[in-house]
């Protein structure tokens, strides 16, 4: 790939970066933390901001909706949305990140046509059921049946660490169709609407006080077969094509805010009493980050090419998000290690951020498939060794 931006993708650069400049400001700060409706209303009006503005879904194809930028703008994008702090996209994740680029790739027309400009305009708000209480690291083990009854599926069971489940609307649910069959062929892909009797969700507090996922159960929900995506006990291979999204280009936006974050730590260690930033292990830690924050960057427009010209995201994404999370956590233990004593009593509105920052990364080795998970699937994926 060519790494130098052309006059095309500098001139969308200062674009974006002019309607950036006056669009966030205008926004305003999030609200507080743990007020998820508030939370919804601030993200959705920001994903609608972008949309207005022919800035949501830049990578998406133009035919649904989006506006089908080149890698090289997509880039531009991600580092200028960085650059001018815009608003994390939150509650539309699951939505813009991986059920609608598997709507795209997988849905029918008429699921397409229904739900893709709904995602973009921020209209509906999307949560991923796939783990359960029994089913992690081993998805395929998932239990929560589905019968077909006439015209729709009728389902039992649980599912559990839904993130944001409270606000959504519409759930990318894995459903067991046929017991019968061996675990990875008896597993569907459906829609499911959020909004009926038989779905129960209860938010789960976490270790910084927050409940950012929730348990859901479902007690003869119903789901029309017209929104199931692709064949029945196909949903293993429908799974694969969310998974790679979510674990490949899903995280470049993370990745590009790990540079602002080292740069705030820098800043830190500046102006702290005490002469923090004198201490040169600390320094030789900083450049090191900043050397595996730019590897990172690399790695990732590598994948973002590679599913441009694929259509899917690479396998590598494995790789990306596994190294991802390691740098993350390294970060955040490193800027509250910076902070020292102020940390622990949480003195001002800077120490109580850093520490929220810091519990929430231990996650990132967690979700969206731990790092031995990641591993494995470099080793039997991309560098081809043996089960
Ligand atoms: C913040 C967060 C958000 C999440 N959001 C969602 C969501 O929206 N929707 C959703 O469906 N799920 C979500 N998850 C769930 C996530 O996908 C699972 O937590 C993850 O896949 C691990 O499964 P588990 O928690 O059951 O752990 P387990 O699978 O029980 O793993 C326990 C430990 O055993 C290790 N292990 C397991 N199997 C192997 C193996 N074969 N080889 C080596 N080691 C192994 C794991 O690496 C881990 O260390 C989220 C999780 C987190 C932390």
């Amino acid at each position: 790939m060519d790494l130098v931006y052309s006059d095309a993708d500098e001139a969308f650069r200062t674009e974006f970066r002019s309607w950036l400049e006056q669009s966030v400001p205008a926004h305003g700060p999030p609200p507080p933390p743990g007020d998820w409706q508030a939370r919804r209303d601030y993200d959705t009006a920001w994903q609608r901001r972008m949309y207005d503005a022919g800035y949501a879904g830049i990578a998406w194809p133009t035919q649904f909706g989006g506006r089908g930028l080149p890698v090289s703008q997509q880039l531009v994008y991600l580092e200028e949305y960085a650059r001018a702090g815009a608003p994390y996209i939150s509650v539309n994740f699951v939505g813009m990140m991986h059920a609608g680029p598997t709507l795209i790739a997988e849905g029918t027309d008429e699921q397409r046509a229904f739900h893709l400009p709904r995602i973009l305009r921020g209209e509906s708000v999307w949560c991923q059921g796939f783990s359960e209480p029994q089913a992690g690291s081993d998805l395929a083990s998932l239990r929560t049946r589905a019968e077909r009854r006439g015209e729709e599926y009728v389902i039992n069971g649980q599912k559990i660490w839904s993130t944001r489940a409270h606000v959504a609307d519409y759930c990318e649910l894995l459903v067991r169709t046929d017991p019968d069959a061996p675990k990875h062929e008896g597993i569907t892909w459906l829609i499911l609407d959020m909004h009926q009797p038989g779905v129960e969700v209860r938010p789960m507090r976490t270790i910084d006080g927050e409940a950012h996922f929730c348990e859901v159960f479902l007690t003869d929900a119903r789901v029309p077969i017209t929104d199931r995506v692709g064949a029945e006990n196909d949903g293993w291979r429908v799974t694969n094509v969310t998974l790679r999204f979510e674990r490949g280009t899903a995280f470049a936006q993370h990745i590009i805010t790990l540079r602002s974050q080292l740069q705030d730590l820098v800043r830190l260690a500046r102006t702290l009493p005490g002469g923090r930033w004198e201490d040169n292990a600390l320094r030789a830690q900083v450049g090191r980050l900043s050397a595996s924050i730019d590897g990172l960057w690399r790695m990732t427009q590598r994948g973002i090419a590679e599913s441009e010209a694929t259509g899917l995201p690479a396998p590598t994404g494995s790789a990306v998000k596994l190294r991802f999370s390691e740098l993350a956590q390294e970060l955040s233990e490193l800027t509250v290690r910076v902070l020292g004593m102020a940390a622990v009593g949480g003195v001002d509105a800077r120490s109580v951020e850093a520490v929220r920052t810091y519990l929430w990364s231990l996650q990132y080795t967690i979700a969206a498939g731990t790092s031995q998970i990641q591993r494995t699937l470099i080793a039997e994926r991309v560098l081809g060794m043996p089960k």
